[in-house]
C-alpha cells in the first residue's frame, strides 16, 4: 500500500503540498481537510480588487474544480479536523469520522484576533478574513456610508483605500503612532499617510478604540476618549495562529507551531506550514510570517521532506500591498538599527528604501518601483554590498549596479 498523506486546512498552503507533493512523485492517496465552504483560494485580493468589485469571484480559487478529483485528492470541505491522535496516527472530524494517516500536514493559518471591549459583539462590526466575510461586510460597503477602520496595518489600509475609491466616509483608528507601524520603515508610513489622506481619509493615530455603542447595531466609536458616529466597523488588529490542533496533541507551538528547515514538527510523521507555524528564519531568529510567499515555500518544503527529499527552507521573506494605484513591495526583513537608504522622490510615487545592515542590503520596500524591488529582493538573498551613495543615486540604473 502507498502511504498516505491527510492535509488539515484547504488554504494557501494546502493546495500548494498537493502540487507538489505530486510533482515530486507522490502517488499515494491525499485527503484535505477544510472547515470553509471554498475550495483553497486566494485572500489577498479580498480586501483589494475583490472588495473593489474589479476581481471576480471564480478567479480567487487557486485550481480548477476539476483539479483535486484529476489529482487524485479528496477534498472533505465543510469538515473541521477536532482532534489529532498521534499514537494511532488518526485525524477525528466534526462529522465523527477518523481519518488514518502515513503522513500528516498542518496548513490551519490563522484566525482574526478579535477586539474585546464593551459593545465588541454588536452587529455592523466586521473582520476580514474569508470570502464569507466580503459579502457579510459588501451589503453595507456602500458609497455615503460612515466606516471606521480599527488598525492602521495593511488589511485596514487596503480596506481604507477601496472605501475611499468606493465614496465612503472613511476613519481609520490606529493606536500607534505611525501607519503600518509592525511593517514599514517611518519614511514608507509618512508617505502612506500623507497618500490616505489625499484620498479623504481621516487618520486618528495614537487613538485605541475604547468600546462600541449602538441601539441593535453599531452607531458609534469610542476612542481616544471620543465618541464618533459611524454606519460600519472593519476590525484589522492581526491574527492569532491556529494551533490547537497541534497543541491538544502535545506539539510544541509559541505563538506558532514550532517546526524545522523542513516544516516537520516534533513528530516525524507531522509537518506543518503557513501561518499557524514559526520556524528559525534565515537570519537565525524565530519567525511566524503571515504571507503568500510563506504558505508556498514552507508546503513545498514540507512536500519535499515527506518524499524524502529534505531541502533546507532558507527563502528571502517577500510580501505586497495594493492601496490605491501604490503597489507596494517588500522582501527581506527590516530591523530597527537597520540604514536607511532612500533611492527616487517619494513626491514622484515612485522610490525604494533600501536597508543597509553592515552594508549588505537586509531588506527593500519598493514603492511602484519593480527593478528596485526584484534586484533588491536578489541582493538580500546574497546579502549584496552596495555604496549608499550608488544606491541612492537614481542616474545609475539598478541594472548597472548589479
Ligand atoms: C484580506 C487578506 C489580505 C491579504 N493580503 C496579502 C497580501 O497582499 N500579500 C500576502 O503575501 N499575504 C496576504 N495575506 C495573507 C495570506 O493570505 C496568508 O498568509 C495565506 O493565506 C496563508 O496561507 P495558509 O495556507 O497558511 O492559511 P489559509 O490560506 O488561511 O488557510 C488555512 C485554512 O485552514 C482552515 N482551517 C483551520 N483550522 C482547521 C481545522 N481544524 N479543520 C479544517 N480546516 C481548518 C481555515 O479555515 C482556512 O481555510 C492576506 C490575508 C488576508 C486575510
Amino acid at each position: 500500500m502507498p502511504e498516505s498523506v491527510v492535509i488539515i486546512g484547504a488554504g494557501q498552503a494546502g493546495a500548494q503540498a498537493v502540487q507538489s507533493l505530486r510533482a515530486e512523485g507522490f502517488d499515494g492517496p491525499i485527503t484535505m481537510v477544510g472547515d470553509e465552504a471554498y475550495p483553497p483560494y486566494q485572500r489577498p485580493p479580498l480586501s483589494k480588487a475583490y472588495l473593489l468589485g474589479t476581481f471576480e469571484r471564480p478567479r480567487l480559487f487557486l485550481k480548477a474544480d476539476s483539479y483535486y478529483a484529476e489529482t487524485g485528492c479528496e477534498l472533505l470541505l465543510g469538515t473541521s479536523a477536532k482532534a489529532i491522535h498521534r499514537a494511532e496516527r488518526t485525524v477525528e472530524l466534526s462529522d465523527g469520522r477518523k481519518l488514518a494517516y502515513d503522513k500528516l500536514l498542518l496548513t490551519t493559518g490563522a484566525r482574526v484576533r478579535k477586539l474585546k471591549c464593551p459593545g465588541a459583539d454588536l452587529p455592523g462590526i466586521h473582520y476580514l478574513k474569508t470570502i464569507a466575510d466580503v459579502d457579510g461586510l459588501q451589503e453595507a460597503f456602500q458609497p455615503g456610508k460612515r466606516i471606521a477602520i480599527v488598525g492602521g496595518g495593511y488589511i485596514g489600509l487596503e480596506v481604507a483605500a477601496v472605501g475611499a475609491k468606493r465614496g465612503l466616509d472613511v476613519t481609520v483608528f490606529e493606536a500607534m503612532d505611525r501607519l503600518m507601524a509592525r511593517a514599514v520603515s517611518p519614511q514608507l508610513s509618512s508617505f502612506y499617510a500623507a497618500e490616505h489622506e489625499k484620498a479623504g481619509v481621516k487618520l486618528k493615530l495614537r487613538t485605541g478604540v475604547e468600546a462600541f455603542e449602538g441601539n441593535g447595531k453599531v452607531e458609534r466609536i469610542i476612542a481616544g476618549g471620543q465618541r464618533y458616529d459611524t454606519d460600519i466597523v472593519l476590525v484589522g488588529i492581526g491574527v492569532v495562529p491556529c494551533d490547537e490542533l497541534a497543541t491538544h496533541a502535545g506539539l510544541a507551538s509559541e505563538d506558532g507551531i514550532v517546526v524545522d528547515q523542513n516544516a516537520r514538527t516534533g513528530d516525524p510523521h507531522i509537518w506543518a506550514a503557513g501561518d499557524c507555524t514559526r520556524h528559525v528564519g534565515r537570519e537565525g531568529h524565530s519567525l511566524r510570517l503571515e504571507c503568500v510567499q510563506n504558505a508556498i515555500d514552507q508546503a513545498k518544503h514540507a512536500a519535499l521532506a515527506m518524499v524524502g527529499k529534505h531541502k533546507t527552507y532558507s527563502e528571502v521573506p517577500w510580501f505586497w500591498s495594493d492601496q490605491y494605484d501604490l503597489k507596494l513591495q517588500i522582501a527581506g526583513l527590516a530591523r530597527p538599527s537597520d540604514r536607511l537608504v532612500l533611492r527616487g522622490d517619494p513626491a514622484s510615487r515612485k522610490f525604494a528604501v533600501f536597508h543597509l545592515r553592515d552594508g549588505a542590503v537586509a531588506a527593500v520596500e519598493a514603492v511602484n518601483a519593480a527593478p528596485e524591488y526584484l534586484m533588491g529582493k536578489k541582493w538580500v538573498g546574497e546579502g549584496k554590498k552596495i555604496a549608499p551613495q550608488m544606491l541612492a543615486d537614481t542616474s545609475v540604473p539598478m541594472k548597472q549596479m548589479a
